[in-house]
């Protein structure tokens, strides 16, 4: 399918990359996107080899987030990477793009203001695309008797009331001080990632369809209930597979380790083994499976245990909810989907 940045609703800041790009003298470039955003890549590459002389090569890869970029990169002196804020640092130059949406999401304020006719104290969060409807949102709502917040962002964060999958920080900082959150977001990764890191109400607003939903309680308790099967599965299990992913942003082979001895302290009589990987693939889980490994342990990203688990052939258990349940047992009303 043709498709052209003109009808794009995103902002891909061009400009910014042109001048990037020239003032560093990249010939060699590397782009890089959130998956659904790789469709524009050919022609920014285009566009960019215009503007610059720059040759650019497209990932084929849809990347999950800022963390997902390559350790150490061959063949290119530098990467373009759209759709995410970046939060780590690499041995060579990444530009972030946020892709802010272009989408007016003002045509839904009315339908916000409905839906929070019985709330005073607002939260307001969005994912980077929607972020900047938040001062508007701020704006419209205070002029209509609302009494908005907006949370200081965590470390994987930039703008004040962004989310991130694994960094709800900024939501959770003012959890106590408001009735309810809002949250724009395209799709329902992070509403969800949302209302299972907060206590109150999330009111989830999708620009793209145009909606304007609670976040309902069976949502939740769904991804709960998986967890909690997680968290059955891995104190019965006789065989763990602990999985670090080597992926610069979520590699964390110290956790792991410690994991390991304390798996091994507190389940004798299993089989615990550590693992590294990329990527929890279908063929790796799967693989895994096949060699008798009951249930996944990963410090990866949050995704992998709340949002990939339907299609998992093994439990995937959150590496560090794993202190929580063996000492405290496990309190699958709320998540610590907070990695920092
Ligand atoms: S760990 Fe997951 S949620 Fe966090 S930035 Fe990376 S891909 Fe996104």
């Amino acid at each position: 399918m043709q498709v052209s940045l003109a009808e794009s609703p995103y902002d891909f800041e061009l400009d910014r990359v042109i001048d990037w790009v020239r003032r560093n003298n990249f010939k060699k470039v590397l782009l890089q996107s959130a998956p659904g955003l790789i469709r524009y890549l050919p022609e920014i590459g285009g566009y960019i080899k215009q503007m610059t002389g720059a040759d650019t090569i497209v990932d084929g890869r849809g990347r999950f987030g800022a963390c997902d970029v390559y350790t150490n990169l061959t063949g290119f002196e530098a990467v373009v990477h759209f759709g995410h804020t970046g939060f780590i640092n690499t041995s060579y130059p990444i530009l972030y793009i946020p892709a802010f949406s272009n989408i007016d999401a003002s045509k839904l304020f009315l339908k916000i203001l409905d839906a929070l006719s019985n709330m005073e104290k607002v939260g307001l969060s969005a994912s980077v695309q929607h972020i900047k409807t938040i001062p508007s949102l701020y704006e419209y709502l205070a002029r209509n008797g609302k009494k908005p917040f907006m949370g200081q962002p965590g470390k994987r964060c930039l703008y004040p009331g962004q989310v991130v999958g694994c960094d709800y920080l900024s939501a959770i900082r003012i959890d106590s001080k408001v009735d309810c959150h809002v949250i724009i977001a395209g799709g329902e990764f992070h509403a969800i990632g949302l209302a299972l890191s907060v206590f109150k109400p999330v009111l989830h607003v999708e620009p793209y369809a145009g909606s304007v939903e609670w976040v309902s309680k069976s949502k939740v308790d769904r991804v709960n209930r998986v967890r909690g099967f997680a968290a059955l599965t891995l104190q019965s299990a006789k065989k763990v597979a602990l999985v670090d992913i080597s992926l610069p942003g979520q590699h964390t082979s110290s956790l792991i380790e410690k994991l390991e001895v304390f798996l091994r302290h507190v389940k004798p009589s299993s089989q615990v083994n550590s693992f590294t990987t990329e990527l929890l693939t279908d063929q790796f889980l799967l693989g895994l499976k096949e060699l008798g490994y009951e249930v996944v342990v990963t410090a990866g990203c949050t995704r992998f245990a709340t949002d990939d688990f339907d299609r998992s052939p093994i439990p995937i258990f959150e590496a560090r909810e794993v202190y929580g349940l063996y000492l405290k047992g496990l309190n699958v009303d709320k998540g610590v989907f907070i990695l920092q």
